[in-house]
């Protein structure tokens, strides 16, 4: 068996899923090279306090110069507007850019290549570029985000959905203070970001089938007419102009059911995708990066325990992935105008009319289940509840199943 400074780890593409899940490979002691090319369109995200917190934890410290501060969303849903929370606004070509100057900081190589195949063999990966460049690799990081290939059999998909993005530009930003809003409208819900810089951004999610979202060459008309006539926007459409082409970008949820096979493990998109009206695309690829690389070492050193940590990977993926999913769809539910259109209702109803949380929590019982324990994932007893079926294997340092037995004591339940 090779040894960590020896294992080659291809990680290919390079947006927050590919670069964290690099990183963390290389703190491990991981020969580790990212092969990708860059994003080439330039759109807004909306980020949450998590993920700032979770890439400022990671050192990342070019990519978070390329956040801007929190700034006040509100929503116009169901006829009513209401303020929200805020959220941090972020401009993906500059971001991502920021992510490979962070990847240079950290000494990690970087291949800009556009990669058309990857072969598992036996003993190595086998990488083709477009370029004719060809790499052999110990382990390969999928991470190609929704580009990533699958199969139809080797997916869950959602509601089809497609999301038509428009920026604009403005000449007359002092009139302006950064925000944003999603509106919910008969046909799908529009998401509007200013970031206070001269830059407006505006997304439509439709269903992927609906008339809007076949007639390509009608969607600029579309978005264009749509956002000047939102009374929302009043204060701001006097004063904005499209800048740029339209951009239609495939906003359907998909999950993975095969993130792992011998050599190969995919995270962020490639692993699961949500509905962007969560806004958690980020935080849900920062969630498998950061677990990815323990799962990988255990795969790699302790062959005994393969099973254990992809069964650990696919369990929490599925679970927040499902988690996720219910969300969104409670929030599509609390649209009551347009319940028969079927943009609605088809939301209203994926995945399933399972809670996506518990009212309360109920403690299930012990069981065994693999958790994290240091770089490796273990089997180890874990108190399971209504809210984490996967288990809680520690509490403030100390094992959960004995914090339970000293409190079910307490109560004389157990002598
Ligand atoms: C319409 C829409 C709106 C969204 N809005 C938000 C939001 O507001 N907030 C949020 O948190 N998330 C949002 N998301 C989700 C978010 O964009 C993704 O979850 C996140 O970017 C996934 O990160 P990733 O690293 O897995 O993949 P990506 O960021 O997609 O990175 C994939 C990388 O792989 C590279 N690549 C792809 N194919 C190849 C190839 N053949 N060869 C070489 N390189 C390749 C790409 O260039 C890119 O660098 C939205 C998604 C959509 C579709």
């Amino acid at each position: 068996m090779k040894s960590q400074l020896d294992t080659e780890i291809a990680v290919l593409g390079c947006g927050p899923a590919g670069i964290a899940t690099a990183l963390g490979l290389a703190k491990m002691g991981y020969k580790v090279c990212v092969i990708a090319n860059v994003r080439s369109h330039n759109v807004t995200e909306g980020i949450s306090e998590r993920v700032y917190q979770a890439l400022s934890h990671l050192g990342l410290t070019h990519t978070l110069k390329e956040i801007s501060s929190p700034i006040p969303r509100s929503v116009s849903w169901n006829g009513v507007h209401s303020a929200a929370n805020t959220e941090r606004l972020i401009r993906r070509l500059s971001f991502d850019t920021a992510l490979l100057k962070d990847l240079a900081d950290a000494k990690i190589p970087f291949y800009n290549e556009t990669i058309i195949n990857v072969e598992e063999r036996e003993t190595s990966c086998h990488i083709l570029c477009k370029s004719g460049k060809n790499f052999r690799i110990d382990f390969v990081v999928e991470a190609r985000g929704r580009a990533a290939p699958l199969t139809k059999k080797s997916h869950i998909r959602g509601v089809d959905s497609l999301s038509i993005c428009q920026n604009w530009k403005t000449s007359n930003t002092q009139l302006m203070s950064p925000e944003a809003i999603a509106i919910s409208i008969e046909s799908g819900w529009l998401w509007f970001a200013n970031n206070g810089k001269g830059n407006i951004f505006t997304q439509v999610s439709v269903s992927a089938k609906s008339k809007t979202g076949s007639a390509k060459e009608k969607l600029s008309t579309f978005i264009n007419k749509l956002v000047l006539s939102r009374p929302e926007l009043g204060h701001i459409t006097p004063y904005i102009e499209p800048e740029g082409k339209v951009l239609a970008r495939s906003s359907t949820p998909l999950f993975n059911k095969y993130p792992t096979k011998n050599r190969y493990l995919c995270v962020g998109d490639a692993a699961m995708s949500g509905d962007p009206l969560s806004g958690s695309g980020i935080f849900l690829s920062l969630s498998a990066a950061l677990i990815a690389p323990i799962v990988i070492n255990t795969i790699l050193n302790k062959p005994q325990s393969k099973v254990l940590a992809e069964e650990f990977y696919f369990d929490r993926l599925h679970h927040l992935f499902y988690r996720f999913c219910r969300v969104g769809r409670d929030f599509y539910k609390m649209e009551s105008r347009w319940q028969e259109h079927p943009f609605w209702q088809a939301r209203s109803a994926w995945p399933d009319q399972q809670v996506a949380h518990q009212e309360k929590d109920r403690i299930i019982g012990i069981a065994k289940r693999p958790v994290v324990n240091g770089d490796f994932i273990e089997e180890k007893e874990v108190v399971i509840t209504s809210e984490q079926p996967l288990g809680i294997w520690k509490i403030n340092n100390k094992n959960a199943t004995d914090v339970l037995s000293v409190q079910l004591k307490e109560l004389n339940f157990i002598k």
